[in-house]
């Protein structure tokens, strides 16, 4: 499986929630594909998983890849409702992977977030690996700490070399879907946290390869300050991700 370009270069990934049907996810993603992805920038798309195969077929063709919002960390078993690692490989190349609606709403610990990272890894997928404080966190001064142990332990056991893939996002849970995004430096100084982190949980090479996106109420309008500030290389995009006009004036924020 290829692996999406590690050298840092811009990516966008759109995570779509438990929004589309399978005909309406290819609509969008052909709107997408009309809208006019641009260069110098790596664009994914993470439907639901019902609508991954059929999106992955309509962008067929295009730079555009396709991603799932969430796996199991285990390859099989009794597990109804799970989809696994190496199901996705065979449709999609991309996975999210400890995103804050899963661990607050579906009790997704630390240790699973590593079991399903592991599990990525393992299947040739690029995992996109979510952190990020709650606002009470940060109100108490503890969103550095809270950040450098959620990479930790997402990467514990995970040498630098089978991470090569990684793309990590900060995203503060106050400002998902809430409409309030973190100031362009809020961003920055959080996102060079986690490169921190990533230097001491793997090595200084391996946090200056992994692309780290920002990811809280980005749209058209704030995108540019946001994916301008150094060591953010991208955003990780819900609301606005679906609607094709304002997901591409996203991606062109990233490369102009
Ligand atoms: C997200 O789902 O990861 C996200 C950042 O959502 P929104 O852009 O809607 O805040």
């Amino acid at each position: 499986m290829r692996v999406l370009n590690p050298d840092r270069r811009p990516l966008v990934a759109g995570n779509w929630k438990m929004h589309t049907t399978p005909q309406s996810g290819v609509e969008l993603a052909r709107a997408i594909v009309r809208a006019g992805p641009p260069d110098g920038v790596d664009l994914v798309l993470c439907p639901p998983a019902i609508a991954v195969t059929d999106v992955a077929r309509a962008v067929v063709g295009t730079s555009i890849r396709v991603g799932a919002q969430n796996m199991h960390w285990l390859d099989s078993g009794a597990f109804t409702g799970e989809i696994s690692a190496p199901m996705l490989a065979g449709v999609a190349e991309v996975v999210i992977v400890g995103h804050s609606e899963r661990r607050a709403d579906f009790g997704e610990t630390d240790e699973m977030v590593n079991g399903k990272l592991e599990a990525a890894l393992a299947a040739g997928l690029t995992p996109i690996v979510c952190v990020g404080e709650t606002e009470s966190v940060r109100d108490a001064g503890g969103a550095q700490a809270l950040i450098t142990a959620q990479v930790e332990a997402a990467l514990a056991g995970i040498g630098s070399t089978a991470a090569e893939p990684l793309v990590m996002a900060y995203e503060p849970v106050w400002a998902i879907g809430t409409g309030r995004t973190a100031s362009p430096a809020q961003a920055a100084e959080a996102i060079g946290w986690a490169r921190e982190a990533l230097s001491d949980a793997l090595d200084a090479a391996a946090a200056q390869r992994t692309r780290i996106l920002y990811g809280g109420s980005v749209s058209p309008s704030n995108a540019r300050d946001l994916l301008t500030q150094d060591g953010v290389d991208g955003a990780l995009v819900g609301g606005a991700s679906l609607k094709a006009d304002d997901f591409i004036a996203i991606a062109r924020s990233a490369v102009s």
